[in-house]
């Protein structure tokens, strides 16, 4: 018998034994979306789906296949949709994938899922999307579904942010392509990171509001919100921990056992 972490290398009659079993789903919600000239398109992708492995080998979870598309890069969070290669869905497409994937586990058997969003602007729509699943599930008289939906880097202590940011963590928005996602790349894809090309620049400087469409001189030309500058493994690595570690207790309190 194959024995994954990952739905997709299953057979159908492994994935329903462990769903039937009690397995959670673990739904990663990534994106194509440029990361400043230093790092590859799929960042998004690949940080909620290394937690998610992670997480699935500690509480005998399943990992079904990550969204590889998300929902529209906004200028003060993403960069903004201008950049080549920066490729979303429309949030009603993402709301509508998320629904169906989970509806038609839910319609197998499924009946515990979390949702780990990897990008930032798939917050809302993904929202939407677990409850029009619940929804659908529900006409179907399925009624004892739980889920849980989080932003993995919310899954920090305080401690760990100090100690990379001495002067103070700005928040995770500007965040984008900067020291934290850069860090975890180098600790988990280092063949994917250039650190020749990161810019040699601070944090942008936004104000609290959106102008659309963006006016000239209003968007990051280089794609990195905040300053990449001494990203490193190690940093990845204190990242890492917490967020697996502070994941797993989550779910064990939600789930249970
Ligand atoms: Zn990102
Ligand atoms: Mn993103």
């Amino acid at each position: 018998m194959v024995d994954s972490v990952f739905m997709a290398e299953l057979s159908w009659p492994e994935w329903q034994t462990k769903v039937e079993a009690g397995a959670i789903i673990l739904l990663p919600l990534g994106a194509t979306e440029q990361h400043g000239p230093h790092l590859p398109l799929n960042v998004d992708v690949i940080l909620p789906t290394a937690v998610a492995e992670s997480v699935a080998r500690h509480i005998g979870g399943l990992v079904a296949p990550t969204l590889q598309y998300g929902y529209k890069s906004m200028p003060r969070t993403g960069g903004g949709q201008s950049f080549p290669g920066t490729t979303s869905l429309d949030a009603q497409t993402f709301s509508h994938t998320i629904r169906d994937v989970i509806r038609d586990m839910g319609l197998h058997g499924a009946r515990r899922f979390v949702i780990i969003n990897g990008h930032f602007e798939n917050a809302w729509p993904s929202v939407e999307g677990l409850d029009l699943a619940l929804r659908d599930l529900r006409a179907e008289g399925i009624r004892d579904v739980k889920a849980m939906r989080l932003e993995y880097w919310d899954f920090v202590q305080r401690e760990t942010l100090d100690r990379i940011f001495p002067g103070g963590f700005p928040g995770t928005e500007l965040e984008h392509a900067s020291l934290i996602e850069t860090s975890l790349m180098l600790r988990l894809r280092p063949d994917l990171v250039d650190l020749s090309k990161i810019p040699q620049e601070s944090r942008a400087n936004f104000p609290p509001y959106d102008i659309v469409p963006p006016p000239p001189g209003y968007l990051r030309k280089s794609g990195v919100l905040a300053d990449a500058r001494g990203s490193c493994a190690e940093i990845g690595q204190w990242l890492l921990d917490d967020h697996v570690t502070m994941i797993t207790a989550a779910l064990t309190k939600e789930f249970g056992r």
